[in-house]
């Protein structure tokens, strides 16, 4: 993986799931990695155990779903290593619920971190791209953001809205030197797939193993997705290598969305 040595790389939602193993894999790549997410405590636990496999990161708190958070995270991250090369929009929440059922503030809150938040941090990380000539922005999106599944409108609905932003992002920046990408995964084995695995065996009666079976049956390759093989996306569209990849959204789900 060629030019990832000394990049600043920021990851959103970094504490736990596909953030943390992007930010391992980043600074195992030599990168200097941003990690940011709303818990110091859990920020700095990740940091390190970075810092332990000889890496580097940086723990900075901050709620992306608060334009304010974001803009002071720039001016600290600037001051303290300099300008984010490499953005990856993590943060994100995924509660099911019943159309008719769901309260509105869970549809604005779903809307509010997965979407807002990954429109607030690319404003904000972009312009210092732009003047440098060179940037990536690497959007965590889903394979929902493709096709549907039930009980899932609000998450649905944002992750399909943050493709369209990838997608008019890329054109807007295709001769900038920043490309815009989304990573489309499908069922990977985090805190977030095992709490809805939880929630599907509570209104089934199932369990919570028969639960996971289904989730892995929806997957032509019968498993989940590790994280590891998440990271090892990102670190491609990061890359030297993928100077000339922009504008799309590729799937890491085992063959099951072939869109
Ligand atoms: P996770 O719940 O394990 O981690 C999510 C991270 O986002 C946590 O660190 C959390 O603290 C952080 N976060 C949530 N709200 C935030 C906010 N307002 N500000 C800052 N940080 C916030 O989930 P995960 O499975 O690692 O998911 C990461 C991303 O991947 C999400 O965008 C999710 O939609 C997407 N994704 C996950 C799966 C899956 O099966 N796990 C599949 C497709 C896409």
């Amino acid at each position: 993986m060629e030019g990832l040595k000394g990049k600043i790389v920021l990851v959103t939602g970094g504490s736990r799931g596909i953030g943390r193993s992007i930010a391992r894999a980043f600074a195992a790549h030599g990168s200097q990695v941003v990690l940011t997410g709303r818990t110091q405590a859990t920020l700095e636990s990740v940091a390190e155990e970075i810092h332990r496999l000889g890496g580097k990161a940086l723990p900075l708190t901050c709620d992306v779903t608060h334009k304010e958070q974001v803009e002071a995270l720039k001016d600290k991250v600037t001051s303290q290593l300099g300008p984010v090369q490499v953005l990856i929009n993590n943060a994100g929440i995924a509660p099911a619920a019943g159309f008719l059922e769901m309260a509105d503030n869970l549809w604005e809150e779903v809307l509010r971190v997965n979407l807002t938040g990954t429109y607030y941090c690319s404003k904000v990380f972009l312009p210092e791209m732009i003047a440098s000539r060179w940037g990536r922005i690497i959007n965590i999106a889903s394979i929902v953001a493709k096709v549907a599944f039930s009980h899932t409108s609000a998450y649905t609905t944002s992750k399909h809205a943050v493709l369209g932003l990838t997608r008019a992002l890329a054109l807007e920046m295709a001769r900038s030197g920043v490309t815009v990408n989304a990573i489309c995964p499908g069922y990977v084995e985090t805190d977030l797939t095992l709490n809805n695995a939880k929630l599907m065996a509570e209104k089934t009666g199932k369990g919570v193993e028969e639960a996971l079976k289904l989730m892995k049956g929806s997957s032509p390759q019968q498993r989940l997705i590790a994280p590891a093989e998440v990271a090892e996306l990102a670190l491609m569209l990061a890359s030297k290598s993928a100077d000339g990849i922009t504008g799309q959204a590729i799937n890491i789900d085992g063959g099951a969305v072939m869109v």
